[in-house]
This record gives C-alpha cells, structure tokens and sequence, in this order.
C-alpha cells in the first residue's frame, strides 16, 4: 500500500535563493495525490527527481504569486505533450482561480491555450473556513496574511490519520498557533532572518513561538537568502529540495 509521503519539489523563496526551485510539494498518500502549490520550476523538480505527474488528482494553490502558480502552463503542456492525461484534473484556490490561472496560460502559452485541453479542468474556489474533499483528503482553508484580496490561503490536509499544515506565505497570525495544534507536521514559511515583514515570517518569530505550536514536527520552507546565509544559527529542521518524508 501506498505511504503517505511529501515529497519537497521546491524549497526556495521567489528569488530562487541559493539555486532552489520555487514552491511546489507532492503529497502522496493510499487515497490519492495532491500537489500543494505549482511554482514555475515544476517541471525541472519532477524531472530531476524522476517523478510523474500523472497521478496528481488536485492541486492545492495557496494565493496567486508567481512563485506558487507559474508552473501551471507548463505543466498544462507536460500533459499534453509528454505525459498524456485524460483524467480530470482539479486546480483549488482563493476566488478568481479559474481566471488568474487562465490568464497566465493564455498570457504564456497563446496558441495551446486557444485549443481544447485533452483533459477536463474543474476550478473550485475556497474561502478561508471552507472544508472539502480533494484527492481522498479532507482539506480545510483558512486565511493567511499575505494577499488581501482574494485571500491567500493556508491548508489544513487530513490524509488518513495524518494532518498537515502548508502555510504558502505568511506574515504572523495567533491563528496560526491554534492551527497547528494536534498536526504532524507544520510546513511552515520562513523567509527572512533580520528583516521583519508583516506579510512573511521571520526565523525568530517563529523560533520564540515553536513551543507554542501544536505541530509533533516543524519544516522551515520557502527559506529566503537571510535564513541560508545564517543557517548555523537555526535551531529548527530546514527543508531542502529534493527532501522525502514519510508520515
Ligand atoms: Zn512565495
């Protein structure tokens, strides 16, 4: 049977910082595949690490950023062109998904984007409070501080007995302590040291609040140049690309 595993396909910021690929992570689990986050290195990530893409069932975007969506219209084209997909695919996001991630296939890749997909595309929108099922996952959203308007999204996934949190981006939230409470693993942005952002978290924001979340393991991710250059002094597990974990 099928373990439940994450599998880290990009780890960096959006500068790429210390040559990581940018957010994206595949969680398998018995019931099914969800890809959390598709950033525009997607297809440099499945293929350094011999993945397919095939079984993805749904795929989890936390806001619209580049750094997190810009791996659709390429993975569009990997379906199309490399490994051929009939099998619905479901794209879940904050309000407006459906035309954010339209407009960048069409904006990339016009002339594909004018044709027919070979496989049935279904957006579903989430508002912050919303739970449903995605890829045999119980899936709740809730608000992260980082875009207003839509709201950016962190998850909350139950794959059989095991919950995860995936904070995409974040500035800091009390939520976030009530959040992580009772979850296996807190995957949780950190992309500066020094600087303080309302919008990002920082690593002694989150280190003088690690006892406080409710998390059995912590994973550092979207791990910003500050945090690498001061790496030795991070007393929490970082992420790195490439990174399998079994739950
Ligand atoms: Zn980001």
């Amino acid at each position: 049977m099928k373990r439940t595993r994450l599998i880290f396909l990009g780890t960096g910021d959006a500068f790429a910082s210390g040559g990581r690929h940018l957010s994206s992570y595949l969680l398998q689990h018995p019931e099914g595949e969800l890809l959390l986050d598709c950033g525009p290195t997607i297809l440099a990530s499945l293929n350094r690490h011999g993945l397919s893409a095939e079984a993805i069932d749904a795929i989890l975007l936390t806001h619209f950023h580049g750094d997190h969506i810009a791996g659709l219209p390429f993975l569009f084209l990997h379906y199309i062109n490399i490994e051929p997909r009939s099998r619905l695919l479901k794209i879940v996001g904050p309000p407006e998904v459906e035309r954010r991630v339209m407009e960048i296939f069409r904006a990339m890749y016009a002339d594909t984007a004018a044709e027919p997909l070979p496989f049935a595309l279904e957006f579903v929108e989430m508002k912050p409070g919303e739970r449903r099922i995605f890829g045999g996952a119980e899936i709740d959203a809730f608000r992260t501080v980082h875009q207003e308007d839509p709201p950016s999204l962190g998850f909350k996934i139950r794959a059989g007995d095991r919950k995860i949190i995936y904070v995409g981006d974040s500035g800091w939230s009390e939520d976030l302590i009530k959040h992580t409470q009772g979850a296996d693993l807190f995957l949780c942005e950190c992309s500066f040291f020094e600087t303080r952002y309302e919008t990002h978290l920082d690593y002694p924001r989150i280190a003088e609040n690690a006892g406080r979340f409710g998390a059995k393991r912590i994973i550092l991710t979207h791990l910003g140049q500050e945090v690498l250059d001061r790496q030795e002094e991070v007393a929490l597990e970082m992420a790195q690309d490439g990174l399998v974990i079994d739950l």
